[in-house]
């Protein structure tokens, strides 16, 4: 009995509508708006999207923006680059460039010129200088978590943390949509060209893998690796399945917001059954199959599209872990936070990670104060079963590790303060530890805090100033079974 039989009883499934891929670039916003929201100055939209990668589809754009709504529709905010993402004068500075290049093309037209080359490279000029500004590589990714082979840096793969390793294969590096607050934006802009990361290279995957026997998961990103074919998924997985050399690795992890964008990449698709049927293959060879999904709002899972593409997912035996960051304006509060846990432990999710926004892109627009976050986290579980409080954070990616506020407290005497903890950390020992810092109603990322009781540095900043001076190898590659952290 074939699998899709054996649980049709167990189905949920909502009829769903089915709908052709189609991709609108920046070219289509002027139509786009001019149709679902005629009330918004097109022109500034298009300015912000010359600025920021900017990308949608029929699904977006017809089932989760709420156009009555906009601007201040969360969906919207999400996946359309917002004029106030920039300041006045760097919108501007790129509005003059948009203007110069439309008189100037005007112009040619009259006058049969065939060339727009220079009007264009000053928009894109304008447009880099205003990118420029905005951080690209947070976080030492470029730094300290590419891997070293004999010295060499080896493309497309970040390890930080000792037992998982990031892949970044080349043709998944783009999305099905793009986020407005995306921390991975330079992938997709010119300002990340020249340092993208990405691999075409599955044998580098598995040797590094076989090399790292400390490695149990590795995670395929990008963008968004669901926006390959399964071949090109195969390409990269077959070699590391029934492979003695890799068989220390437990699981094979896909950060993808496919789910929440196009949930069709698992439903009609040409591709969805081969794709579903490989991760059974995946999970037969003796792997776990962990879909670590990107979801941003509960209106991402209320269309019978994702929900069917969760149930077909989790028949195949892989899980769906859920992640998000907490961002202003788009899901800041509590009671989204509730629902959409609620949500997706309905649809058989596993709550995941409630991130802070990252120190990059357009922080200062999406970006809330840690105090806040921690009170949207604990208010949001506090309203939940505890089937649905399995979300670690909020926690910032941030250069040592990751770092989560577990709690603020106020001790009698000396004050207020956050207590913080690594999840994820450079040196394994530093996970579970708590710490504390001093408490600041406006802080938005830990090199805002201040350690407590007058210390001078938090307790890993001397052995993490070490780690950096080792240009050899990135810190997932370092032997941690050495002497413990702070000992001499
Ligand atoms: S899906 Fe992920 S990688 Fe793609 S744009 Fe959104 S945040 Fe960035």
């Amino acid at each position: 009995m074939k699998l899709e039989q054996l649980f049709s009883n167990f189905s949920r499934a909502r009829p769903f509508e089915t709908m052709k891929w189609e991709l609108f670039s920046k070219c289509a916003i002027k139509e786009i708006l001019k149709t679902h929201a005629p009330h918004l100055n097109t022109r500034a939209y298009m300015a912000a999207a010359e600025i920021f990668p900017f990308r949608v589809n029929p699904y977006v754009v017809e089932k989760l923006i709420d156009w009555s709504n906009t601007p201040n529709d969360p969906m919207f905010k999400l996946t359309f680059p917002q004029p106030e993402m920039v300041t006045p004068g760097q919108l501007s500075s790129v509005l003059e460039a948009m203007d110069r290049k439309e008189r100037k093309e005007a112009l040619q037209k009259a006058a049969a010129e065939h060339s727009n080359r220079g009007p264009r490279n000053a928009l894109v000029a304008a447009a880099e200088k205003v990118r420029g500004n905005f951080n690209p590589h947070p976080a030492g990714q470029k730094t300290q978590n590419v891997p070293k082979v004999d010295g060499h840096p080896l493309e497309g793969i970040q390890h930080k943390y000792r037992e998982t390793m990031l892949f970044f294969p080349a043709e998944g590096q783009f999305c099905h949509t793009w986020c407005t607050y995306c921390f991975r934006w330079p992938q997709f802009t010119s300002v990340g060209s020249a340092q993208q990361f990405k691999s075409k290279n599955p044998e580098r995957l598995r040797d590094y893998i076989a090399a790292h026997p400390n490695l149990q998961d590795v995670l395929f990103t990008g963008g968004d690796p669901m926006v390959m074919t399964t071949e090109q998924i195969r390409r990269y997985i077959d070699p590391i399945l029934h492979n003695a050399g890799t068989d220390h690795l437990n699981t094979i992890r896909f950060g993808t917001k496919s789910l929440a964008y196009w949930p069709y990449r698992f439903l009609d698709d040409k591709d969805a059954k081969p794709t579903l049927k490989y991760f059974e293959d995946i999970i037969k060879s003796g792997k776990h199959v962990s879909i670590q999904a990107h979801f941003t709002h509960p209106r991402e899972l209320e269309t019978a599209e994702v929900q069917e593409a969760m149930r077909l997912i989790h028949m195949t035996g892989a899980n769906i872990r859920t992640q998000s960051p907490v961002i202003r304006g788009i899901n800041d509060s509590a009671d989204v936070w509730a629902k959409m846990w609620k949500m997706q432990v309905n649809l058989g999710a596993t709550p995941y990670y409630m991130f802070i926004e990252r120190d990059t892109g357009a922080k200062d627009y999406f970006s809330l104060p840690l105090a806040r976050a921690h009170e949207i986290y604990t208010t949001a579980k506090s309203r939940l079963a505890g089937t649905a409080r399995h979300a670690r954070g909020p926690s910032m990616s941030a250069e040592p590790g990751k770092i989560a506020i577990n709690g603020v407290i106020d001790i009698p005497d000396k004050g207020k303060y956050f207590i913080l903890e690594f999840l994820q950390a450079r040196n394994p020992a530093w996970i579970g530890k708590p710490f504390l810092a001093e408490f600041s109603p406006t802080a938005t990322w830990i090199n805002e805090l201040t350690p407590a009781f007058g210390a001078e540095r938090f307790f890993y900043e001397d052995e993490f100033d070490t780690i950096k001076a080792n240009d050899a190898q990135s810190s997932g590659q370092m032997n941690w079974d050495g002497p413990p952290c702070g000992s001499k």
